[in-house]
């Protein structure tokens, strides 16, 4: 098994040759940054090959953390309720345990998942009692449109995230609502896992800077924003941490996202945004 693809010479992202090395991880991931459109991503990067094999065991026992996945998942998806009051259908893509697509049948919501792996699939939909689709999501026939698609840790670990931001963009209603957590690369917490990397003063799941088990993106706010205004999404607000109000003035947004998230400790970022109307 070839475990990378052939190395990329343009950026995946905005067709720009000027991308460069940026850091090597200790298992031997490169990680390239464009000087274009700033993002960073793993090149090569894993074959399609490696990664199924990788995601056929990837869904564990999270019960010991289930109490915790069930409170952040719920805050989520309440904030996507103060948008999305008359709860409709709500895609999930990389529904894992589950526990989102409970919550959401639970409050009201048509709640359908997905998981590339069928056989993991199949065991959680038969656990839940609900719908989860399987296999490649770019290359899945759905036929129905939803009013959320929501994915939560799953865009820093897809090969092709511009295929998938087009697939998402034409299941969504017009107006419909995406909500995506993601690993924020300059958050003070990863830069402190990558200054203890680069000191070599690390345990085992303590400094994980870029993850390269298993991510192959590296986002912060401004390249995430980018990427879905690039592909007809409107931003509403990028956060890190709780207590969001949703319904902030644009300048705290732009404070928020350019100040607060480098300043703040928090790993992860959340992004809310809409479908185009036009
Ligand atoms: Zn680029």
């Amino acid at each position: 098994m070839n475990k990378y693809d052939h190395i990329k010479y343009n950026c995946p992202f905005c067709a720009s040759p000027n991308i460069y090395k940026y850091h090597q991880s200790d298992n031997g991931a490169q990680i390239f940054k464009c000087k274009s459109c700033k993002i960073q991503f793993m090149n090569p990067q894993y074959s399609d090959e490696y990664l199924a094999y990788y995601y056929s065991t990837y869904i564990r026992d999270e019960t010991k953390i289930e109490g915790q996945l069930i409170k952040a998942q719920t805050y989520c998806l309440s904030l996507v309720e103060r948008l999305k009051p008359q709860k409709g259908s709500l895609l999930e893509i990389g529904s894992g345990n589950g526990y989102l697509l409970t919550i959401a049948h639970e409050r009201g919501w048509q709640a359908t998942g997905h998981e590339i792996d069928c056989n993991s699939a199949k065991k959680v939909s038969e656990r839940i009692g609900m719908d989860i689709l399987c296999g490649e999501f770019t290359k899945l026939k759905i036929e129905n449109t939803f009013d959320v698609v929501m994915m939560l840790h799953v865009i820093e670990h897809l090969k092709n995230p511009v295929e998938h931001i087009h697939t998402i963009y034409s299941l969504m209603k017009s107006g419909g609502i995406l909500f995506i957590a993601l690993p924020h690369i300059q958050s003070r917490s990863a830069l402190f896992k990558l200054a203890l990397e680069k000191l070599r003063i690390k345990r085992k799941n303590i400094a994980a800077y870029y993850d390269t088990d298993h991510h192959l993106w590296y986002y912060t706010p401004f390249t995430i924003r980018n990427f879905l205004e690039h592909h007809g999404f409107d931003v509403i607000k990028i956060y890190s941490g709780s207590n969001v109000n949703i319904n902030s003035h644009p300048l705290v947004n732009f404070i928020d996202e350019k100040i607060f998230s480098k300043i703040f400790w928090h790993s992860s970022m959340g992004v809310i945004a809409r479908k185009n109307k036009c």
